[in-house]
């Protein structure tokens, strides 16, 4: 057979794991694949089927113009549509002209290395050391898409592909499964750059995991921070993994905004962590079946005060993270109020002392935008 693997043109920073993982399943069986990425002017054979993935549900849309476009290129050709989108929005998703919508995982592809060849400038092996999680945060979709923890692996070395300089871990919770031990001891001993990109539960970070995460080459530490009673869970781990000698510039902790929280509470978050020297990430709450990006207000926000927060990270952080910058750490540690915390400076006064003389229409200090459009009325 001839099998077309499709990825949608949605912005996505990592690769189509699971169309990967579907091209080896393919090849076992001798079957050609082709991957491509949106609606590729390439010349295609026509292939048997095709397999379309999907990501957040927001961007369903790229999704429906992926399957609408293929299926005009090929009609004889069976579309099958999956991953997170078709998963958490099924009904939705078979409006979109797909032969089949597959929900949830496939578990024949659990054991499989991805065909990592069919995006050769990629350094990174992305897998799973486990399944599911032992918590169930309303905001998330892991336990709505895999639940309890599952397939806890006691050795992942079968699973990197040999000419990647990193292993990136996909676990939902890896300190929240059984196995993270003798995964942790695996990785020491193997020569790569690890990334739990995921993050790891502030709550299960003890003496003995910071001792363990010391002998791993991290290029960071993600943590998160998402309810006010995490707070000295938090405090603690960053402690814990001080002392055992990682740095907190590498610390990294996701700040949950626009769910159950106030202005107020994300502010004193932001002003806590940012006092203990780690980097703030805020993540605005999207609801799981959003089919908008950033439509969502919380009845305790305003979307001004959402805006307030988009424009402090663009102008005040880092590649959208609030980074312990001295003058940022004052700023915001010394802010009473959500506004005084993020609020940008407002522009500068116009009152150049020698304009009366050099200007006559000049007729008291004015901000900038105003002078102009007086000048231009003028
Ligand atoms: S701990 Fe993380 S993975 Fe588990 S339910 Fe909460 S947000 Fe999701």
């Amino acid at each position: 057979m001839r099998i077309l693997l499709v990825e949608p043109d949605y912005y996505a920073r990592y690769p189509p794991l699971g169309l990967l993982k579907i091209a080896t399943h393919h090849r076992l069986a001798g079957d050609d694949v082709y991957l491509v990425r949106g609606r590729t002017q390439e010349d295609l054979p026509e292939p048997d089927r095709i397999y379309v993935t999907s990501l957040f549900t927001y961007a369903w849309r790229s999704v429906r113009d992926a399957v609408a476009y293929y299926r005009g290129l090929f009609p004889g050709s069976k579309i099958l549509l999956g991953g997170i989108y078709a998963s958490l929005l099924p009904s939705h998703a078979r409006l979109l002209g797909a032969d089949e919508v597959h929900v949830g995982l496939k578990p024949e592809l659990e054991d499989l290395v991805p065909s990592w060849d069919l995006i050769p400038e990629w350094d990174g092996s992305i897998l799973f050391a486990s399944r599911g999680c032992i918590r169930k945060c309303g905001f998330c979709s892991v336990p709505k898409l895999e639940g309890p923890p599952t397939d806890l692996r006691q050795q992942i070395k079968n699973l990197i592909y040999p000419r990647h300089k990193r292993v990136i871990l996909w676990d939902n919770n890896i300190l929240g499964n059984a196995n993270w031990e003798p995964i942790f001891d695996e990785l020491a001993g193997l020569d790569y750059e690890v990334d739990f990109n995921q993050g790891l539960d502030a709550r299960r970070v003890t003496r003995e995991v910071a001792r363990k995460l010391k002998k791993l080459r991290l290029h960071s530490i993600r943590m998160a921070y998402d309810y006010p009673g995490v707070g000295p869970f938090v405090e603690r781990a960053i402690k814990l993994l001080d002392e055992e000698g990682i740095s907190r510039r590498k610390i990294v902790v996701y700040t949950l905004y626009n769910y159950v929280d106030t202005p107020q509470n994300f502010r004193d978050r932001v002003a806590e962590l940012l006092s203990w020297g780690v980097t703030s990430y805020p993540m605005r709450f999207e609801p799981l079946t959003s089919l908008t990006k950033n439509a969502w207000v919380s009845p305790n926000w305003t979307e001004e005060e959402l805006q307030m927060v988009a424009a402090a990270r663009r102008v005040m952080g880092y590649a959208g993270a609030f980074p312990p910058y001295d003058a940022l750490v004052r700023k915001v540690t010394n802010a009473r109020t959500f506004r005084e915390a993020f609020e940008l400076a407002k522009p500068k006064t116009f009152e150049h002392k020698n304009t009366r003389r050099r200007n006559p229409r000049y007729a008291g200090p004015l901000d900038w935008y105003s002078y102009v459009s007086k000048m231009h009325a003028s």
